[in-house]
């Protein structure tokens, strides 16, 4: 907020400069960059390059949790490719982050009808005793359900919430099921629980347990807390049913304080505009179960296609495109770290977008507040159309975890929205993996980045300009 009035100063500078919207004043007149933008699409369709990306990836690297000498390596691989890729100013910006490092991880039901299951500890839990925790646990068919449990009810006990997730084609049944492993360790902990059991934020029903982090709340008890497969939360439902469970839990993380990390980054200067910048990227971290093809090999694959295809252009865009390779997302660092390191350079940034949904294909694209209905708008949704996705009017709220920090500070994202209807079976899970690709819908996703990137580039568009006054 203490930004406003620069923002408000550069506001007014860009819209005299620059104009509201894609205009005449641009070097190429808009018919000609629309069948550019249409010309990239078709293109992209047919470019391995986004594919390969993301099969060199999880292949030469494999997973790469940030703090890891693995993500070290990531980086310096991303590097090497963006430079082999002709992309100009390619460096990559150092920053601190408390890393978590997964150690043994273990669940079993003790007693007279001994069980194994199959669990993994949540980012940023803490760990058990070397022995474990023994206890008896207490079933929650709901989140809601722990919330109205009483201060004290839960003493001594491992606190179970077995809630589904629901499966929603945009990744709403993900974002509405957060806070059970968000929160959920903390809630229990106030409660008296020893430790704590999710079922998987996941929406398969294989014996693959989903990761994912947890924030501890101050002033509350931190606790050990872990996710269970689907199939395991409903042999504990079931159990439960019958009469008391007794689990043993034994994990081991291990905490790295001041790990390093970086953001890669690689350019392609505009030819008029060069100050001026359109921000796209993805996270180059991932979950270490895995080898983080879908989340987010995918979507670094997806920036780095878009951008690589534009700089082949014959003619660049006025405008430079900044690719970004955030280097923490899941544990929550890359974003604010960015947007602290470039907080000076705000007002420069024409939009930022983060890919971070998956390897499907996009079926809508929407734009900061106030878009539609303007030009650019009319251009994209030309351009799109023949790709398969369409123009959604609404504003986009959420351009990527990454960008949430540039957005904060006034920079407009824009939601390229993929198809996520499976994206959840294997999110998080030692199945995120390379096979889970389809080739040509990751290519259907560069070719609307491509053309909106492009377009963006290309033009005057001012989306700071077009969106109502702030009250
Ligand atoms: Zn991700």
């Amino acid at each position: 907020m203490r930004n406003n009035l620069y923002f408000l100063v550069v506001g007014v500078v860009l819209a005299t400069s620059a104009g509201a919207t894609i205009s005449a004043t641009n070097a190429q007149p808009l018919e000609t960059r629309v069948a550019t933008a249409s010309s990239l699409g078709q293109k992209a369709l047919n470019d391995p390059a986004a594919f390969d990306f993301v099969e060199s990836l999880t292949t030469e690297i494999g997973q790469r949790l940030a703090g890891t000498e693995a993500h070290k390596r990531a980086v310096a691989w991303a590097e090497a490719k963006l430079k082999a890729a002709g992309f100009e100013n390619v460096h990559s910006e150092p920053f601190n982050l408390r890393a978590w490092i997964r150690g043994a991880e273990s669940a079993d039901i003790v007693g007279s009808v001994p069980q194994h299951l199959a669990v993994t500890t949540l980012g940023g839990s803490v760990a058990t005793d070397a022995n474990g925790v023994e206890a008896e646990i207490a079933v929650f068919r709901t989140y809601d359900e722990l919330l109205a449990a009483a201060p004290g009810s839960l003493n001594g006990k491992i606190a179970v919430v077995t809630q589904r997730m629901v499966r929603v084609q945009d990744g709403s049944g993900y974002g509405a099921a957060s806070r059970i492993r968000r929160s959920g360790p903390s809630e229990a902990a106030k409660r008296g629980a020893v430790a704590y059991l999710l079922r998987s934020l996941g929406t398969d029903n294989h014996r693959l347990p989903h990761t994912g982090a947890l924030d501890y709340q101050e002033g509350a008890p931190q606790i050990p807390a872990a996710a269970l497969s689907v199939p395991d939360a409903e042999q504990l439902e079931r159990l439960a049913a019958r009469g008391p469970v007794r689990i043993r839990l034994l994990l081991t993380p291990t905490v790295k304080e001041n790990a390093a990390s970086w953001n890669v980054v690689g350019e392609i200067k505009g030819a008029e505009r060069p100050d001026e910048t359109v921000l796209i990227g993805g996270h180059l971290d991932s979950w270490d179960l895995g080898t983080g093809a879908t989340d987010d090999g995918a979507g670094v694959a997806i920036a780095f296609g878009a951008a690589r295809l534009i700089a082949a252009l014959p003619q660049r865009p006025g405008r430079t495109i900044r690719v970004v390779l955030f280097g923490a997302e899941e544990m929550d660092f890359s974003g604010a770290a960015y947007a602290q390191a470039h907080e000076g350079e705000a007002g420069n940034i024409v939009v930022a977008a983060e890919a971070d949904f998956g390897a499907r294909n996009v079926l809508s694209v929407q734009l900061p507040p106030g878009a539609a209905g303007s030009d650019f708008a009319r251009a994209l949704q030309q351009t799109i159309a023949p790709l398969g996705a369409i123009f959604d009017s609404r504003p986009a709220l959420f351009g990527g975890d990454d960008v949430r920090g540039l957005q904060k500070a006034g920079v407009p994202v824009a939601a390229l929205r993929q198809d996520g209807l499976d994206y959840f079976d294997t999110h998080h899970t030692a199945d995120d993996t390379l096979d889970k690709i389809d080739p040509k819908q990751l290519d259907q996703a560069v070719a609307v980045w491509s053309v909106f990137t492009y377009l963006a580039a290309a033009s005057d568009v001012d989306f700071r300009n077009l969106a109502p006054p702030p009250k």
